[in-house]
């Protein structure tokens, strides 16, 4: 496996790639890798000839007060893991590799960013897009691997490569989640075994909530309600918020007429959990 820290290095690989005619795929993650990155990159070295993973704690994408400096780095751990995956390219650059000067160019996706993560993590998705962009321009992937856990960012992605013509396939991967629901995530690691037991109640909520859907309920402010009780119940969770939107753009549906997303944030403590599931109203029980 080639470890790249810079982003000549990254390219020379790639580049040497794409002229012997082998298909180049990315998977870009933030490390702390669990079995939700691990099934990203098993997906991409099943379908692509040169299977990079980009290893990158993005510091455009955290707020100040937000857990930049305290965001699980787990580099060996991370190395091991992608060498025994096969991974061919491990991308690690610093923040001064990334960032050499101030940042004058943005890239901004209007529209679906307006609510859920957009709303209440103002300039998040700003600094996910534009590290993106960048992470395209450096590897020139053929197809790149995100997770349907983050699913907003996978939909605000996608349409920044439809709209700004990258000749990238985005490929949307499953929700990977602990045996008793809990969707994988890096910062499960902030939280202790009681709010460990705790957050089960996310994909539980969410689960009781599809159960409705199938049983005929569509109104999106019964079902939120519902959720949010039922959150509301664990003395440690703090809803940041439930919504429910279409798909397309990520506006709140005030009726379940066509698959729509359920997603919410919620603070265990100083984690923040995001989850979400998608309902379709033609799923239900005759
Ligand atoms: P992160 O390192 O959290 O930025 O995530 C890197 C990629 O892994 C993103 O595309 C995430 O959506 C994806 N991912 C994170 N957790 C999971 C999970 N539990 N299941 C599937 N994909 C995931």
């Amino acid at each position: 496996m080639d470890i790249a820290e810079t982003i000549d290095q990254a390219r020379q690989t790639t580049a040497a790639a794409r002229r012997a005619g082998r298909t180049v795929g990315l998977v870009p993650t933030m490390g702390a890798l669990h079995e939700g990155h691990l099934s990203l990159i098993r997906r991409c070295r099943s379908e692509c000839d040169l299977t990079a993973v980009s290893l990158f704690v993005n510091p455009t994408q955290f707020a100040p007060g937000e857990d930049f400096d305290r965001y699980p780095r787990s580099f060996a751990a991370d190395r091991d893991a992608c060498a025994a995956l096969g991974v061919d390219l491990l991308f690690a650059p610093s923040a001064g590799q990334m960032y050499p000067g101030d940042l004058l160019t943005w890239v901004h996706v209007n529209r679906i960013t307006d609510h859920l993560c957009g709303a209440t993590r103002p300039g998040f998705f700003d600094g996910v897009c534009t590290v993106v962009a960048k992470l395209f321009h450096i590897i020139q992937p053929d197809r790149a691997y995100f997770g349907e856990k983050d699913a907003q960012q996978l939909a605000v992605v996608t349409r920044m490569v439809a709209d700004l013509d990258f000749p990238v396939e985005i490929r949307a991967c499953p929700i990977v989640r602990d045996a008793d629901g809990l969707a994988l995530s890096s910062r499960n690691r902030y939280l202790d075994l009681a709010q460990r037991r705790s957050a089960v109640c996310l994909s539980r909520a969410l689960e009781q909530a599809r159960r409705l859907v199938a049983a005929g309920q569509t109104e999106a402010t019964a079902l939120i309600e519902t959720i949010r009780t039922a959150i509301a119940r664990e003395p440690q969770a703090r809803i940041d918020y439930i919504s429910i939107v279409e798909k397309e753009f990520f506006q709140p549906v005030t009726v379940i007429e066509a698959p729509c997303l359920i997603a919410l944030a919620v603070y265990f403590g100083t984690a923040r959990l995001i989850d979400n599931i998608t309902v379709d109203p033609s799923n239900q029980r005759p």
